[in-house]
C-alpha cells in the first residue's frame, strides 16, 4: 500500500500528515509557519523519515503552478518577504519522490471533488473565507492554472453605503478580501468575528459582499456547485442568507436545476476541515499514478 504525504502549507502553519491513497489520513503533525530556512528542513527530514512513497503540496500564493513556467513552484510576491521567491517545490526534490503542486485553494477543491461535497462533478468553485478569500477553481475536471492562477479572492466589489474605507486590503480599496475575510469583520466591528455572532447586521453586511462575490463566480466558471469553507463559515446563518442573495442578484437570468436547488448548491464543505490535507493526498496519489505510467 502506498504512502502518500500531504503538505498543507498555510501562511500561519503548516499541516503535514500522511495519508493512503484512499485518503486515509495515517499521522499528522502541524509546525508554525516561520522563515522558509526554519521549516523547510524540519518538514523535507518528517517526510523522509515517514517513508512516503509520493508528496501533494498546497501552498499560499501567489504561487508558479504552470509545470512548463519557470516560476513553477516558486512562491510569488507575497507580504511574507522571507518568503518571497523561494523556490518551494525544488526544496523537497531531494525526497526522490514524485510530487504535485499547487495552491492550497485549488486542493481544497480537490479534496472536496474527491472526497467532500462535490463528488461526482467537475466544474466547482471551493471557496475560502478566513485571514484571508481564496478561490479554488476545478473547471471540466482540471485544478484552474492559466497566466498564473485564479486569484479570485481580489475581485472588486460595491462598497456598501456607509463602510466606505473600511477595506483592509493593502492593494486594493474595495476587494472582496479586503471587505470581507476575518480581519476586515474584526476592523469594521472591533471585534473577532466568533464575538459577534448574535449581531444580526453584522451578519447581513457579510452576506450581501458574499454573494456578490459568489454571483460573479456563477457568472464566470458556471460551476456545478459551490462550497464555502474557512472560520468565518462557522456562522453557519451565513448560508441561507448568502443562497437567497445570490439569487437575488442574478435575479431570474439563469434557470437551471442546480439554481432550482440553491440549498444543494451552495453548500459547507464535505470533508470537515480536512478539505487541504486530503485534497494533497489527492494530489500526490495523482503524481505517483503518473510517475508510474
Ligand atoms: P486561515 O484562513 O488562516 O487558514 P481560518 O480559516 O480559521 O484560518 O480563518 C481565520 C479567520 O476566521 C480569523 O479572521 C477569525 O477571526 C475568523 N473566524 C474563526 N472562527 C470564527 C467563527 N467561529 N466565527 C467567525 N469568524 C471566525
Ligand atoms: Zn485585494
Amino acid at each position: 500500500m502506498a504512502r502518500i504525504g500531504a503538505l498543507e502549507a498555510g501562511g500561519t502553519k503548516m499541516v503535514l500528515s500522511v495519508g493512503t491513497p484512499e485518503g486515509e489520513v495515517l499521522e499528522r503533525e502541524e509546525i508554525p509557519t516561520q522563515g522558509p530556512q526554519d521549516c523547510v528542513d524540519r518538514m523535507v527530514e518528517w517526510f523522509g523519515s515517514h517513508n512516503v512513497d509520493a508528496l501533494g503540496i498546497g501552498a499560499f500564493g501567489p504561487t508558479g503552478v504552470n509545470p512548463s513556467s519557470s516560476s513553477y513552484g516558486k512562491i510569488l510576491e507575497t507580504p511574507k518577504t522571507a518568503w518571497r521567491h523561494f523556490d518551494f517545490l525544488s526544496a523537497f526534490k531531494p525526497l526522490g519522490i514524485p510530487i504535485g503542486y499547487d495552491t492550497d485553494v485549488n486542493v481544497a477543491c480537490l479534496g472536496e471533488v474527491t472526497y467532500g461535497s462535490c463528488k461526482g462533478l467537475d466544474t466547482v468553485v471551493y471557496l475560502t473565507v478566513g485571514t484571508g478569500i481564496g478561490a479554488g477553481v476545478m473547471v471540466s475536471g482540471q485544478l484552474l492554472h492559466g497566466m498564473l492562477h485564479p486569484e479570485a479572492g481580489h475581485i472588486l466589489l460595491e462598497i456598501q453605503p456607509g463602510d466606505e474605507g473600511n477595506c483592509v486590503c493593502p492593494y486594493h480599496d474595495r476587494c472582496f478580501e479586503g471587505l470581507a475575510a476575518g480581519p476586515s469583520i474584526e476592523h469594521r466591528w472591533g471585534k473577532k468575528g466568533f464575538e459577534l455572532a448574535d449581531r444580526p447586521e453584522v451578519w447581513d453586511l457579510e452576506s450581501t459582499y458574499l454573494a456578490e462575490g459568489i454571483s460573479t463566480y456563477v457568472l464566470c466558471y458556471s460551476p456545478q456547485r459551490i462550497v464555502l469553507g474557512g472560520g468565518v463559515m462557522k456562522q453557519t446563518q451565513l448560508f441561507p442568507l448568502v443562497r437567497k442573495k445570490v439569487l437575488e442578484n442574478l435575479n431570474g437570468y439563469l434557470v437551471t436545476p442546480e439554481l432550482a436547488d440553491i440549498d444543494s448548491y451552495i453548500v459547507e464543505a464535505g470533508c470537515k476541515g480536512d478539505q487541504g490535507v486530503l485534497g494533497c493526498i489527492e494530489l500526490g496519489r495523482r503524481a505517483l499514478e503518473a510517475a508510474r505510467a
